[in-house]
């Protein structure tokens, strides 16, 4: 008999901090026993006990073509026979840096990295040696990976566990991060080496960039003499074939990607500025490196993935995340549930909330109300997988189909009405 979702939390706890590897997925946000996935195709996964999930997580966002595409499992297969790690170059990665920088505007050189932690620790160390500053700042809900130096005002699991900060972190490492709210321009000193900003938020549920945000940050940067560093971590190669930047128009000195460049596999990268990169290792002073960096099977899913997202993909992508939001829009506001569905290209939130949210203070009150956790359950025992928590957002990708958007929002209109019923987020 296979084991039980909950038999494997059980084990799980027993050996692994909260059963997770990642804080999340352990469902403290919305309570009772995360599943246990057994296999993902398209847009779906089963968990092991047979019974078969709408998923709208997709490795939060990773997974843009959906699970097990062919071409990625394809290109995996034929990686791994040929060996799964060297220690030295190999073509594809040159392949990948060229399809990036071909892409991304404004990214002349890029490095790759193991996770989206490691490039957003790794562009910050840049712009410091770069710029031989010290401090850097970033926006209150924004989250960038665990880095000491970022683990401040953050969002994502951070804001879920109510950990403004975590244990462990030194004073000194977060001695010179400068937390400011998300959507104003903040004055910036001589003395900072980077902003550092997800140009669409995206970890505080869904916060586009207000009209002259980013504009603003591009010139307070110039100003001051501080670099301007896009974590696209989740924007990249999700919101058009130039990520975040070409949609907004707005250039970065330095990028951050992850997730979707990696085809579900571990790689992330970071790229921007030719003369600001040379400040690396072994061209200039500043040292980064990886036992793993540019895996063969992390560049071969990528190099699948990336192939396939065209104008039209993203034409797709973006359509369907637009269909979505206004059926949900619908379904749960005509249950009498006040809801905000922003969607930014094939990104989409979910706010229980009757005001529009611009910030983190916003996300956190809409957060409150508990009515997140209500709805996942209701969608989730419906056979939809939102993400366990009230700052995730929701990754409809190209595996999703009409029928499917259509299942989503009949389950969103059934799960607002037990909501209405209990009283739950209630336009007043
Ligand atoms: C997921 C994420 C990260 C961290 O990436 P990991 O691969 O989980 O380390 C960093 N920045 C943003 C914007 C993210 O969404």
């Amino acid at each position: 008999m296979a084991p039980t979702n909950e038999e494997l939390f059980v084990r799980a706890r027993a050996r692994i901090p909260g059963g997770v590897n990642s804080p999340v997925r352990a469902f403290t946000a919305v309570g009772g026993t995360p599943y246990f996935v057994a296999r993902g195709q398209g847009a779906y996964v089963w968990d092991v006990e047979g019974r078969r999930y709408l998923d709208y997580v997709q490795s939060w966002g990773a997974s843009i073509l959906g699970h097990a595409h062919p071409a990625v499992i394809d290109a995996v297969r034929r990686a791994a026979s040929d060996g799964t790690s060297y220690g030295a170059p190999t073509e594809r990665e040159v392949l990948l840096a060229e399809a990036i920088c071909g892409r991304v505007s404004g990214c002349e050189r890029v490095r790759l990295v193991s996770s989206g932690t490691e490039a957003t620790m790794s562009a910050i160390r840049v712009a410091r040696g770069f710029t031989g500053r010290d401090r850097i700042v970033k926006f209150a809900g924004c989250y960038h990976g665990h880095n000491d130096a970022l683990l401040a005002g953050g969002g994502s699991g951070v804001a879920t566990l109510g950990l403004p900060d975590s244990a462990g972190v030194p004073r000194a490492a977060v001695g010179d991060t400068l937390v400011v709210p998300y959507n104003r321009v903040p004055e910036l000193g001589p003395d900072v080496a980077c902003v550092v900003v997800e140009p669409i938020a995206a970890n505080m549920g869904l916060v586009p960039p207000v009209a002259g945000f980013l504009e603003g940050l591009r010139l307070a940067c110039d100003d001051a003499g501080a670099l301007l560093v896009f974590d696209e971590v989740i924007t990249g190669f999700r919101v058009g074939l130039g990520g975040a930047s070409e949609l907004t128009g707005v250039t970065p000195d330095l990028f951050c990607f992850g997730k979707v460049i990696g085809g579900g596999l571990p790689l992330a990268a970071f790229g921007g500025r030719a003369d600001v990169m040379e400040v690396l290792a072994p061209m200039g002073p500043v040292y980064q490196a990886g036992t793993l960096s540019g895996n063969p099977l992390a560049t071969a899913a990528g190099l699948a993935v990336v192939e396939r997202l065209d104008a039209d993909a993203y034409r797709t992508l973006a359509d369907r995340a637009a269909t979505l939001g206004q059926m949900l829009e619908r379904a749960i506001g005509g249950a009498g549930v006040a809801v905000q569905v922003p969607v930014a290209s094939s990104l989409l939130g979910l706010f229980f909330t009757p005001e529009p949210v611009v910030d983190y203070d916003g996300a956190r009150a809409a957060a409150s109300s508990g009515a997140y956790a209500a709805f996942f359950h209701e969608m989730l025992d419906r056979g939809v997988a939102l993400a366990p928590g009230p700052y995730e957002i929701a990754f409809p990708g190209l595996a999703h189909s009409d029928a499917d958007l259509a299942r989503t929002a009949e389950a969103a209109e059934e799960a607002a009405t037990v909501l209405a019923k209990a009283g739950l987020g209630l336009r007043s």
